[in-house]
């Protein structure tokens, strides 16, 4: 058997019955991680050693009986936006390249004390600002169906680690997209929880109204053991929302009587590739086979929501970046002065992509422009919010694409970057709105590239998520599909 190719819940089950170890488990991963990881490019660093070492310490706590998750002695893979205590948390970024945090994120730190085991840190694109990974200021990710292709970003080394067996369940980040497209582009799982669900505590800040940590897993299941571990109250993080947590595999059911779904028609228009519109259209008539009821829903400010985001986001990032200085971490770049020390280390700290933003983001915030751009923005993000609680008013979930695309070229929308901003264009509004949105693969293009099926629901409505996305997957094929395709 395989062990790599199994699911967290599979696993569980095994270690359960004492017929694998936790050690058996790491050691397949990491062996696999070595004969894919040159094709790949799915990690920033491999913590094998360490790995071998939490394995065996939840061998002993399985040996009791005392398991404290169905997460114990599982292969996790972590986004290097997250700080892990004493291993590199470089962001994919030269500016953190040697930064090595004392702490640990709370999301890392509750996974480490469920004693699940740290393979190693995913690649990404710089500061999470990217839809490909191919802003990693260290090396792009390859999507693994497709490996002239990219894997999606900005958590595209969390996707691609997943879809090629490299871990078993990992963490992501989405801010405007970049748990979902990764998810969507290599045909697995990828949930954005509601804005507060999960702590930030220690996640490397991009923009911090709109970031959320998540999970990338193999199938739903999996996605709702994660969550039931990164979900909950922190009081590190003052925008953590205090609302008692679900056991979200409750939430697992195989129908759909009762349940309405929205489809927006402002998802099925021009840009859409004719491919991904079919996978949806067919995602959503297995639903109503379901039992689920589908109506037309709208939200009319979406055509807004790529400019709002861009505005919101940047600025963010603009204030958020200044810490970057050379003085407290990270790279430092030495001059005569200190204003030319700042300088030299920022401009060769980060790349090209990030110092846009902090352009943009700090043009938006100035005197003069603050009004017309930032302020507006913030007045149609509210409008975009709205938008979502009258369309909920008429339906429980809310159904469409992810991307409009399958996976891209590597290098196809380098060059410009609004087009590689469109790649976003479903998902964020979902993060604008702070509600909740789930990718699960729903189709195979002719070219042999996964299709993603993106599933919205209101704030703290993650159960919807799970139910729907529970039933459809196990009325279809689609989450095998990536073992069948995917030859590495
Ligand atoms: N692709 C979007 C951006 O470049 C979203 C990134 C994200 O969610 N972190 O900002």
């Amino acid at each position: 058997m395989e062990l790599f190719r199994l699911t967290a819940h599979e696993l569980a089950e095994l270690l359960r019955r004492r017929e694998v170890s936790s050690y058996e488990i790491t050691r397949a991963v990491l062996t696999r991680i070595a004969e894919i990881e040159p094709k790949v490019q799915a990690y920033i660093s491999v913590t094998g050693d360490e790995a071998l070492q939490m394995a065996k310490e939840a061998d002993e706590l399985l040996a009791k009986g005392e398991a404290p998750s169905q997460l114990t002695g599982i292969p996790v893979a972590i986004k290097d936006n997250m700080c892990t205590r004493g291993t590199l948390t470089t962001c994919a970024s030269k500016i953190l390249g040697n930064f090595v945090p004392p702490y640990d994120a709370t999301t890392v730190a509750r996974l480490r004390e469920k004693k699940a085991v740290f393979v190693g840190k995913t690649n990404m694109d710089e500061f999470a600002m990217g839809s490909s990974t191919e802003n990693s200021g260290i090396k792009p990710t390859l999507n693994p169906w497709d490996l002239s292709r990219i894997p999606g970003g900005s958590s595209g080394g969390s996707a691609a680690a997943i879809a090629a067996d490299m871990a078993i369940v990992a963490t992501g980040s989405d801010t405007g997209g970049s748990i979902r497209q990764p998810a969507a582009f290599c045909g697995v799982v990828g949930l954005k929880p509601t804005y507060g669900l999960v702590s930030r505590y220690g996640l490397v800040a991009f923009a911090s109204s709109l970031d959320q940590i998540g999970p990338i897993t193999k199938d739903v299941t999996d996605a709702a053991l994660l969550l039931n571990e990164l979900a909950g109250h922190d009081p590190m993080d003052s925008t953590s929302a205090d609302v008692e947590c679900p056991d979200y595999t409750k939430f697992l059911g195989r129908d759909l009587r009762g349940v309405r779904v929205g489809l927006p028609k402002e998802f099925f228009g021009e840009g859409l590739d004719p491919e991904v519109e079919g996978s949806v259209r067919a995602a959503i008539g297995e639903l109503e086979k379901l039992g689920a009821e589908i109506t037309e829903v709208s939200l009319p400010h979406s055509p807004y929501a790529v400019a709002t985001y861009y505005l919101c986001a940047t600025a963010e990032a603009s204030s958020n970046l200044a810490r970057y200085d050379g003085v407290k971490y990270g790279l430092r770049v030495d001059a005569d002065n200190i204003i030319d020390m700042f300088s030299r280390t920022r401009s060769a700290g980060f790349g090209t992509e990030v110092k846009r933003r902090i352009m943009l983001g700090t043009y938006a915030l100035s005197a003069g422009y603050y009004d017309a751009y930032y302020l507006k923005a913030l007045k149609v993000r509210t409008l975009i919010k709205r938008d979502f609680d009258q369309a909920f008013e008429k339906c429980d979930v809310i159904a469409g694409p992810t991307t409009p695309t399958p996976a891209f070229r590597l290098g196809e929308k380098t060059a410009n970057p609004l087009e590689m901003y469109l790649s976003d264009i479903f998902t964020i509004s979902v993060n604008l709105a702070g509600i909740c949105g789930i990718s699960v693969p729903c189709g195979v293009s002719q070219s042999k590239l996964p299709i993603g099926l993106q599933l919205i629901a209101p704030a703290f409505e993650e159960g919807r998520l799970f139910r729907v996305a529970y039933a459809y997957e196990q009325a279809t094929e689609w989450h095998r599909q990536r073992a069948q395709y995917v030859t590495l």
